[in-house]
Parts: structure tokens; sequence; C-alpha cells
């Protein structure tokens, strides 16, 4: 039999993480990877974080030509996929070329949501290097940068664009910033954060309109109005699911996939951004995190590769605020009703916040203290039980309850 093809549909996170993945695990056939951006693959979170704040691509770039050459990758940049042949076993692009494949990737990611009406010059949506970039540009000393939606994104581009001496104002209808993603106690330490480095917090109120204008970019609240040189819209992304429609994929909130990361055809998988999977623990969910991608890649090539694997571990994701690094485990599959335990300050930035369900931990966020998810991951892994009272006493040290058979009394 003939090597088999691979497309991967989408030069981002999972394009490169399937490429290593696949050549680690002995895939021998060709392996071909496709996208509309002029570059090759890249640490998107650098956009938000330290391209933003310092330009450079120092840690950028996640496949260089010489690897890819190596490894008998190809990579071509400039290329929109129209969609995928799976009768023909090619891949169709918008240039009216196709490319043949046994086997697709789809991994097509998101971009950013947009307000109808809220575009131009002094606009900013970040998703790409080109994005990052322009904003970068526009920040210098004295500039008054409007932020709409104070979540991961909007609160790191903050965060980054303060370090360049421009003066920030957040808007979200949330009181609190990231409290939704990371929990109240963690949202309130975040907020603080921001408070005090000399972030214009404008939180718990609704946005009535939003006027971008030659001079400037008007937000109006029900407290009044604010006008700011620029303004960097952070509301979110929906998955980039156009290829996978006209291909005849099932799409949901995404495209929906196994826990193997199989779509409704044969030999089409999809990951990343754009794909819903059905993950063993939460059910059917689509996840926005590098960590998250990176797995689902190795799963998918790990299986193409004759050894059938899921990508079914606890999510888990970082991101960096200043100086201050912040990670989350578990979080997906969190329910009002587990009981939230601290352990350490998270006030002084210094904490982790665990959640518990019947004498198991179930998930974990943590400031500046990422070493204590690395054993929550293991004591979730083990289904180890533990109590509220040892994962709060710092005088009991994490590593000790992964050698405990049973709750102590
Ligand atoms: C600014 C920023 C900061 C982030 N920070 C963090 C962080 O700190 N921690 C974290 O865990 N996650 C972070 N994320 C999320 C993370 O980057 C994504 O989860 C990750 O990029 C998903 O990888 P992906 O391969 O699915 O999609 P992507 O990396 O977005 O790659 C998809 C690629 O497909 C291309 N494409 C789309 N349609 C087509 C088509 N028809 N034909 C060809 N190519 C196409 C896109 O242009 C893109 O290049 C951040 C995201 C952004 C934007």
């Amino acid at each position: 039999m003939s090597e088999q093809t691979l497309v991967v549909v989408g030069a981002g996170h999972v394009a490169a993480s399937a490429a290593r993945a696949l050549r680690r695990r002995g895939f021998a056939g060709p392996v071909v990877l496709i996208g509309d951006e002029p570059v090759g693959p890249y640490q998107r979170p650098h956009l938000s974080k330290e391209r933003l704040s310092a330009g450079g691509d120092d840690g950028l770039w996640l496949l260089t030509p010489a690897w890819c050459e190596a490894n008998d990758v190809t990579l071509r940049t400039n290329s929109t996929v129209e969609r995928i042949a799976a009768d023909t076993g090619s891949v169709l692009l918008a240039d009216g070329s196709s490319i043949p494949a046994d086997v697709v990737v789809l991994a097509t990611g998101g971009r950013p949501r947009r307000l109808p009406g809220v575009e131009g010059e002094r606009v900013h949506y970040i998703r790409t290097l080109a994005d990052s970039d322009r904003l970068r540009e526009r920040l210098s000393i004295g500039r008054r940068i409007g932020v709409l939606g104070g979540g991961f994104l909007g609160s790191e581009i903050a965060a980054a664009a303060l370090g360049r001496g421009a003066e920030i104002v957040v808007f979200d209808r949330d009181p609190v910033l990231l409290a939704r993603a990371m929990g109240a106690d963690i949202g309130a330490a975040l907020t603080g954060l921001h408070q005090r480095r000399g972030i214009d917090l404008r939180l718990g109120q609704a946005i009535s309109a939003i006027r971008p204008g030659a001079d400037g970019v008007t937000i109006v609240t029900e407290s009044g109005s604010e006008t700011v040189d620029d303004l960097v819209v952070c509301i979110g992304i929906q998955p980039n699911t156009e290829v996978a429609v006209r291909s005849g994929l099932v799409v949901g909130n995404g495209v929906e996939v196994d826990a193997q990361g199989r779509t409704s055809l044969p030999n089409v998988f999809a990951a990343g951004d754009v794909a819903a999977h059905d993950h063993p623990l939460y059910g059917r969910v689509r996840v926005e995190h590098v960590d998250v991608a990176q797995r689902q890649a190795a799963a998918i090539a790990a299986t193409v590769a004759g050894r059938p694997s899921t990508a079914g571990d606890a999510h888990w994701f970082w991101t960096d605020q200043y100086d201050i690094n912040v990670q989350g485990l578990g979080l997906t599959g969190l329910r009002p009703t587990d009981t939230v335990v601290t352990r350490g300050s998270l006030a002084d930035l210094d904490g982790t916040s665990f959640w518990l369900r019947d004498g198991l931990l179930v998930g974990g966020a943590s400031i500046e203290r990422g070493e204590d998810l690395s054993v929550a991951r293991e004591l979730m892994d083990l289904e180890i039980p533990v109590s509220a009272e040892q994962l709060a006493d710092e005088l009991v040290e994490l590593e000790d309850l992964l050698e405990q058979e049973e709750v102590r009394v």
C-alpha cells in the first residue's frame, strides 16, 4: 500500500503540533499544512503578551523552515481552503487548485466576534500577527486606549498596553474581571491587580452605543460617555466553520467530533478552537486553549499513526497579566454546588482556589502557583480523596496527598 497523505487545513497551533506528533509517531507519508495567513504557525498567545508589549519574535515561531524541510512537511501559506472533497480524496483551494488528501485534519481556529458598525482605523480586533502589530503601533505614551471586554484577551491586552505607556480604560458589563472564567475569588484578586497598576476600570455597566469617529471612539454607558483614541474589542470568538459546512460535516457550536477527533466524515478529523469535541469528563464542549489544541492534535496524530488515542485530560490553560502567571485546570466541568477551597492568599497574588466534589478534586485555579496545579492534576487523574482542610492547610505538602489512600480523619 502506498503512503497516505495527510493535509491539515489551517496552519496554526493544531497544525504545528500535529506535524511534530505525526513524525514522532512514525507517520511516513507526506504532511501538508495549508494556511491562509502570510506566515507559518506561530505562538498566538504572544499577540496579547510579549509581541504586543515589546515586538520582536523571540520564541514566536512554532515550526522553522529548516524543521519542515528536514521532516518532509510542506507548508503552504497565503492559501485559502474552500472545502474538503471527501469523495475524491482531495482538498479544494479558493484559487481553484486541489491537493490530494487521504486524511484531513480541519483546524481553522476562530475569528473575533465583531460588533456591527464598530469598525475603522481606530477599532481593533486581535487574532493575527498583523492585528497585534497594528495595535502596537497605536500604543504610545499618553494615548488613551479603550478595551471592550475584560476577559482573558482584554485583560492581557490592557496589561501589555499599559506597559507601553498608554492610558487604559477597560469596559465590561460584569462587575469583576474574569470571575465567570476563574471564580469570584481569583476574579476579585485580578481586578485588584489591574486597579493597582493604574487601569481605569469601568465595570458593571452595560454599553448602550459605540461610535467610531475620525478623532476617536466614543463609548456610551449608562453612567455617561467616554472618548478614547482607539478601541480594542475583545468579546470572544466564533469558530471558523465555513469549510466544514461546505464539506458536509456535522456542525453545531463548532465542528462536532468524537473523543478521538473524528468528524462525521471518514478520515476527516477536527481539532482546536474550531472543534466541539465529545470529552469523556465534560461531554460536548468547544475549548479555546493552546494546551487543549495541542493535546487534541497529538491524539489525532497517534490515531492516524495506528495507535488510537483520545484527548480526555482535564483542560488546562494559562494567562499572563503583567508579570503574574495565572493558570486554570478542569474549570470546564465545574458546578455551582462544588465546594471552593482557598490555599495561600489570592489577594496577595500567591494562592490557589480548589474545587471539590464528593471528596474528590475536580478543578483548580492558581495565581503564581502553577506547581499546585501540577499536583492537582495528579490528584484528579488518580482520583485520590482529599479534604478541604488538607488543601487549605499550608503546612500540608500537596505532594504528600499523592501518597494517601483515604482522607485522614
Ligand atoms: C491574542 C491571543 C492570546 C491568546 N492567549 C492564550 C493563552 O495565554 N493561553 C491559552 O491557552 N490560549 C490562548 N489563546 C488561544 C489560543 O491561541 C488558541 O486556542 C489556539 O490558537 C488554537 O489553535 P488552532 O490551531 O485551533 O487555531 P489557530 O491557531 O487560530 O489556527 C487556525 C489557522 O487557520 C487559518 N484558517 C482559517 N480558515 C482557513 C481556510 N479556509 N483556509 C486556510 N487557512 C484557514 C487561520 O487563519 C489560522 O491561521 C490566545 C488567543 C489569542 C488570539
